[in-house]
């Protein structure tokens, strides 16, 4: 399968299933916006809650927030966003369209053919708004272009209110927007997008265990979540290209059917941004050591990981056609079938029930096992079509268990339990399958 291929076949499953579908389809669409659909919603929720769950929850020295997209614009003036967020931009002088300078690397124009561009011109990706109802300078505001800033900004409130000590780290999970000059690739880049970050505040002499160590908790990640680590690359910044806050940058790249590009990203951003907003708030924003009383601001190492650019890794990860079909169907099926192999952490759906009969006797009892499932993992109950295409649709979109339920689970009280990976199918008992269940989809 070629890579071209690939992502076609991939959007294409993605919108016929309801993973994603254009936004405002019904309008023409809305230029590179993207909704998640009922499966999609439920992936992305599972991403976000295992992140949530691995980073904040699970550790002592995490905590979240969750704070407004909207911010005071100094916030974006302390941190080098108005004066720096841009890209630099040539227009075609013909047809108007324009490029990223830096990327643009042809003699005519794509659009009109046109031969003749400006000069670069800096073009801030911020977006922005008015507060309130008068269209007015002293009323603009910005969408945030990152979360990471509300995490330095809140700082000395995190700090009071939660009792963490150095080392400890500030997470949060949530939207953020920029007037991106080329979006494109499906969701690889688009102007509204999330984000989940983490600033971790450290002292200055210990970033480079500090980088090392969450370098490490990303790759575990990566791999927790069945991202395709022979697919990855660990690439180091060079000093010329990273930002100027940034002492050591990574880039954790993937190799997209559309070439290696940036999944996530770390970086060492020093003290600037606390100093930034120190010296622009004029707050105190150090942080007092309690056992030496030391004042210091605080280092910070950031991971960043992209929500969207890791759904896309998971899913061209999980894609998998199986030429000729899988043999357990009955119907002979001459083309290929599709397999989504994502980790039983995060498919949408946990388990499918498919009774064997559409009669009552069977339909009935098994529509209850589906409700009772139901309280504990996102069930989906189907019973159109024959059993093998009811197979084969759940493993489109990585469903990991599919229950029969047929006449012989009226006598003997079993269910057929069939594994979507091994394609094994074993009998158990009704009164065992939500033990059956938990030690299998919950860790
Ligand atoms: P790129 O070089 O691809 O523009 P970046 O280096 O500007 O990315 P960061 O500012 O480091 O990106 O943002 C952190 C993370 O947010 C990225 O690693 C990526 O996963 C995600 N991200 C950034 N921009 C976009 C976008 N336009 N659409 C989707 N995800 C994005």
């Amino acid at each position: 399968m070629s890579d071209n291929n690939l992502m076609e076949k991939l959007v294409s499953l993605c919108k016929r299933r309801g993973f994603i579908f254009p936004g405002s389809e019904i309008y023409g669409g809305l230029a590179n916006s993207w909704d998640y659909g009922p499966l999609g919603v439920e992936l992305k929720n599972n991403i976000k809650k295992l992140w949530w769950k691995k980073f904040v929850q699970q550790r002592d020295d995490m905590v979240g927030i969750d704070a407004a997209l909207m911010m005071n614009p100094k916030v974006w003036q302390a941190s080098g966003h108005i004066s720096n967020f841009s890209d630099p931009l040539i227009e075609c002088k013909k047809c108007h369209t324009r490029f990223r300078a830096d990327t643009f690397d042809q003699k005519q124009c794509p659009n009109c053919k046109g031969t003749e561009f400006t000069a670069a011109k800096e073009f801030n990706l911020m977006f922005k708004t008015f507060m309130g109802p008068a269209e007015e300078e002293a009323n603009i505001v910005y969408f945030r272009p990152e979360t990471a800033q509300a995490m330095f900004v809140d700082f000395p409130q995190v700090l009071e209110t939660s009792r963490q000590r150095i080392p400890f780290g500030i997470a949060q999970i949530g939207k953020a927007f920029r007037n991106e000059i080329t979006p494109g690739n499906f969701i690889f880049r688009t102007r509204e997008f999330e984000q989940m970050e983490i600033e971790y505040f450290i002292q200055e002499k210990d970033w480079q265990k500090y980088f090392e160590y969450w370098l490490e908790e990303m790759k575990t990640w990566l791999s927790d979540i069945g991202v395709d680590s022979s697919k990855l690359h660990y690439v180091d910044i060079p000093d010329n290209e990273r930002a100027h806050y940034s002492k050591r940058t990574v880039d954790i790249e993937f190799d997209y059917p559309f070439g290696q590009r940036e999944l996530y990203g770390i970086a060492y951003r020093t003290n600037y941004d606390l100093s930034q907003h120190q010296n622009a708030s004029k707050q105190d924003l150090e942080y007092r050591d309690p056992e030496n009383g030391e004042k210091f601001l605080p280092h910070v190492i950031e991971p960043t990981f992209g929500v969207d650019r890791t759904f896309l890794a998971v899913l061209l990860s999980a894609y998998t056609e199986i030429e000729g079909g899988r043999s357990t169907t009955t119907e002979a099926i001459k083309e290929s079938e599709v397999v989504l192999k994502l980790d039983k952490k995060i498919a949408p759906v946990k388990i499918a029930v498919l009774p064997l009969s559409k009669k009552d006797e069977v339909s009935i009892p098994a529509r209850e096992l589906a409700n009772k499932l139901r309280k504990n993992w996102y069930v989906q109950y189907d019973e159109t079509g024959s059993i093998g295409k009811r197979y084969r649709r759940q493993d489109e979109i990585g469903t990991p268990y599919c229950v029969t339920y047929d006449f012989d689970s009226l006598e003997d009280g079993k269910v057929t339990v069939r594994d979507r990976d091994t394609m094994l199918q074993e009998r158990v008992a009704l009164a065992d399958l939500e033990k059956y269940f938990k030690e299998r989809l919950e860790d």
